[in-house]
């Protein structure tokens, strides 16, 4: 989880304190990344004792005078309250899909370097039609109902939410939503025209002999290479040995 955060702060789609993620732990409980009151440092700095856990209902289990819940502690709630199968949920607030969203840019299914983004948009992106924080139950139900048969949701001038079955899952879904993005503002904000994909590279993209079989799905070997990677670039980066080298533009 704490890796998880700072995986998604140095990809540029967690900023500062803002935004969470977290993972089933029981069909009542989960962990969720909280803020310290007095040590608070942002994502990129993410801590194993940052990781608390809360019941659906919005009890802090291992509370401290310190920590606190998110505000939006509710949209992960009724998440896992209709949906049995997630086991982990990213909220973030990235650069692409806030533009995308806010100027009504559709996106297109593009091969971002890799099938994976295309794949991501394939899938199914619903749609969150307000900005407004989800700071209450009503909201988050209404967010929920949004994401009938989704696993990642656009909103709409506010941010992302995406499912997973592990954290790997739902953040790699989180980086691939946020390459198809930025892939689809900077071709589409040029004032060119996206070409329709080729029927042949469509088929490839569902077939079981794709290059990147269910890339989207980190339960698998191409999904599995993708976290690691993501992974031991963070602790290399740690450590001063290298930096990030693929940043996505902008
Ligand atoms: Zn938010």
């Amino acid at each position: 989880m704490s890796e998880a955060c700072k995986i998604l702060a140095m990809q540029g789609l967690l900023h500062e304190s803002v935004g969470h993620v977290s993972a089933r732990v029981s069909e009542n409980e989960f962990e969720i990344r909280c803020r310290s009151l007095q040590s608070e440092d942002g994502h990129l700095f993410s801590r194993q004792e940052d990781i608390r856990r809360a019941t659906l209902d919005g009890e802090c289990v291992d509370a401290s005078d310190d920590y606190v819940l998110p505000i939006e502690f509710s949209l992960h709630a009724e998440l896992y309250r209709a949906r049995p199968e997630v086991g982990a949920i990213v909220h973030a607030h990235p650069l692409g899909t806030l533009l995308c969203g806010l100027t009504g840019i559709e996106l297109f299914p593009i091969r971002a370097y890799t099938y994976d983004p295309m794949r991501v948009v394939m899938n199914g992106v619903a749609y969150y039609e307000s900005a407004a924080m989800i700071d209450r139950r009503e909201r988050a139900v209404a967010l929920r109902d949004s994401m009938v048969g989704a696993n990642v949701c656009i909103m709409r001038g506010h941010g992302i939410t995406t499912l997973g079955s592990s954290v790997a899952e739902a953040a790699m879904r989180a980086i691939y939503l946020e390459k198809a993005a930025r892939a689809n503002w900077i071709i589409q904000s040029s004032g060119r025209t996206i070409t329709a994909l080729q029927s042949e590279e469509e088929e490839e993209v569902h077939s079981d002999n794709s290059p990147a079989p269910s890339a989207n799905d980190v339960s698998t070997h191409w999904g599995e290479f993708s976290w690691r990677y993501y992974k031991r670039l963070m602790k290399e980066s740690e450590a001063g040995r290298v930096w990030p080298p693929d940043k996505f533009l902008p």
